[in-house]
């Protein structure tokens, strides 16, 4: 079998043949996912009914506060949860679904399908294994018709492409000869070795300082646009948001508050907890203005507070909040979802 190592188009061994998706198909679809640990202190309800949609060529940003179920439903999808997890719902790649897959299958599908990144470069990197290594294994894996020469040409090939200098060189390294933001650089060149069609990247650039943030941003939105993959961004940060979403689904204790386009989340959103993620970002307060940091913290997961929960931090809060839990529903935009009651009081308010 011939095979040319520096081809960027291909088709991982193993994987359905099928042509990569096209912009706009759905490659992501998350319906009804619940989450429940069991712990010694009781049931862990961390995600409590997540619908999500991504589709091929777009990013979408998820954003809350710590403990909000955000990576829970990436892990839950991969099936990288402990068995100390029970999940219940759909996730469906490709209309094909991911929950009850074999080990083995979901092994698969995570190599050549959908590659997640991590805020610490060291979980996904073996520190006894040199970089070139691990990006050769994780090509070979799905290419067995590449040999160990061909495979370390591509993985040159890929530290060049996230732009680490003197690739040749770093490629024969350990992961500690690298610095904080290289070693982030060479986990994305492993994680898209072969080309995903869904790259998630869970708080990626958390753990580096703000010039080296950028960057990787500035890397992934390239590699993003270049590729047509689907990206998950996952973040604490809208500021983070800002720059490389498409669209924004919020979320609050294990549930979405808000899933709206970049513009609405920022200039026309529908929730107050958005609005508190908001006013309390530095970049959007201007000068002389204080930062309004959300009163309260987030809830135990073990006893969510009932109805909305976010009612016992909301400005806006009323007696109904505290009792059903009130559905996503469509507002008055396109393709934005709310899941508050006020929402058209809110409108008043935030577009005045
Ligand atoms: P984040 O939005 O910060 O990524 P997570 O998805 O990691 O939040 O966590 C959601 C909730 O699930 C939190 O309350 C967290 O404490 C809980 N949780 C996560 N992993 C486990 C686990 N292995 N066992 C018990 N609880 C867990
Ligand atoms: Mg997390």
């Amino acid at each position: 079998m011939t095979s040319d190592p520096v081809n960027v188009d291909m088709v991982p061994d193993g994987a359905t043949p099928d042509a990569r998706p096209v912009a706009g198909e759905s490659v992501l679809e998350i319906r009804d996912l619940h989450v429940t640990f069991k712990t010694e202190d009781g049931p862990v309800f961390a995600v409590r009914g997540i619908d999500l949609d991504v589709a091929a060529g777009e990013v979408l940003g998820i954003v809350g506060e710590s403990g909000s179920g955000k990576s829970v439903t990436m892990l839950a999808v991969l099936g990288l949860l402990p068995k100390t997890a029970t999940v219940t719902g759909s996730a469906k790649f490709r209309g094909e679904e991911l929950l009850g897959r074999k080990p083995k299958d979901l092994q698969r599908i995570r190599g050549a399908h959908i590659a997640m990144i991590f805020q610490d470069p060291l979980t996904a990197l073996n520190p006894v294994h040199k970089v070139g290594k691990q990006i050769t294994e994780a090509i070979r894996a799905h290419r067995s018709d590449m040999n160990e020469n061909e495979a370390e040409v591509r993985a040159i090939e890929l530290l060049d492409l996230v732009g680490i200098p003197r690739p040749e060189v770093r490629v024969r390294q350990y992961p500690h000869e690298f610095s904080g933001g290289m070693r982030q650089r060479a986990m994305i060149a492993m994680m898209i070795a072969n080309d995903p069609d869904v790259l998630i990247a869970d708080e990626p650039t958390t753990a580096l300082d703000v010039t080296i943030q950028a960057q990787i941003l500035e890397l992934l939105k390239s590699i993003q646009e270049r590729t047509n993959t689907a990206v998950v961004f996952i973040t604490h940060d809208l500021g983070v948001i800002a720059r490389v979403a498409d669209r924004v689904q919020v979320m609050y204790a294990g549930r979405v508050a808000e899933n709206a386009s970049v513009d609405d989340t920022f200039h026309r959103s529908r929730h107050p907890y958005t609005g508190g993620l908001l006013a309390s970002l530095p970049s959007l307060a201007g000068p002389g203005q204080r930062l309004k940091p959300i009163v309260g913290s987030p809830p135990s997961m073990l006893f969510p507070p009932s109805g909305c929960a976010f009612h016992p931090r909301c400005p806006l809060a009323e007696e109904i909040c505290s009792g059903e839990q009130p559905p996503l529903r469509q507002i008055d935009r396109p393709k934005h979802v709310t899941a508050c009651y006020f929402a058209e009081k809110l409108a008043k308010e935030v577009d005045a």
